[in-house]
């Protein structure tokens, strides 16, 4: 384990973004376990060689929502001496939000934009899943002058089926009641509605496709 592991037991000395708020900063570290294993080839007893591989598993608590996260820390000390290479560790709990796959990139980052607030503020929640909506409209070349219109251009396409041109009406609405105060607002509860009707749209659109094509590329294989 690096040296300077413990002498900051109590704060990571890495910026985490939290799951449960999107906070970014070091955090609080509540409990922590190593189990990280030395290794050793003195084969060559000129240079021996040692380095350190395992991982080291940590309860951090935020400092901003006070929600936990377990996290676990790669460490390969023959690959990363400094112990600063963070791309191999994960967040355990909490999951991850799911996105619906292959996605085209612009949309894929608008739903991952939307997915960082789901959690701060389902009014901000419904207006970003809104331009997962608006960027949908893009990729697909659709017309019209509103969202109501852009989304009815889909369904006179037959690029929406009738019931995911409700779907995504629905969201619309949904929308403009978090966009707009006067209308009234939403709460927490209605957060999984506004996911799901947007997942669906993209499973649809993008998802199921992009299946079926693995299955007949798998078939193809089989054969
Ligand atoms: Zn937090």
């Amino acid at each position: 384990m690096p040296s300077n592991y413990n002498r900051n037991m109590d704060v990571t000395d890495f910026v985490l973004e939290c799951r449960h708020c999107a906070n970014k900063a070091p955090t609080e570290i509540l409990v922590q376990k190593s189990l990280v294993e030395q290794y050793e080839d003195d084969q060559d007893p000129r240079f021996p060689l040692q380095w350190d591989v395992g991982f080291i598993y940590q309860v951090l608590r935020c400092y901003s929502c006070k929600n936990v996260t377990v996290y676990e820390l790669a460490v390969h000390t023959g690959l990363d001496p400094e112990y600063i290479d963070r791309s191999n560790d994960k967040i355990l709990y909490p999951c991850g939000p799911e996105s619906p796959g292959a996605l085209p990139g612009p949309i894929q980052a608008a739903w991952d934009a939307a997915m960082r607030v789901r959690k701060i503020d389902p009014n901000a929640f419904s207006v970003l899943l809104g331009r997962v909506l608006d960027v949908i409209c893009v990729h697909e070349n659709s017309k019209g002058d509103s969202l109501y219109k852009r989304i009815e251009h889909l369904a006179a396409e037959r690029i929406f089926p009738e019931h995911l041109t409700k779907a995504a009406h629905g969201l619309r609405k949904l929308r403009n009641f978090g966009a707009h105060g006067d209308l009234g607002h939403l709460d927490e509860a209605d957060a999984p509605l506004l996911q799901s009707l947007c997942a669906a749209l993209l499973m649809h659109l993008y998802t199921v496709p992009a299946l079926a094509k693995d299955a007949e590329e798998r078939l193809e294989k089989l054969k």
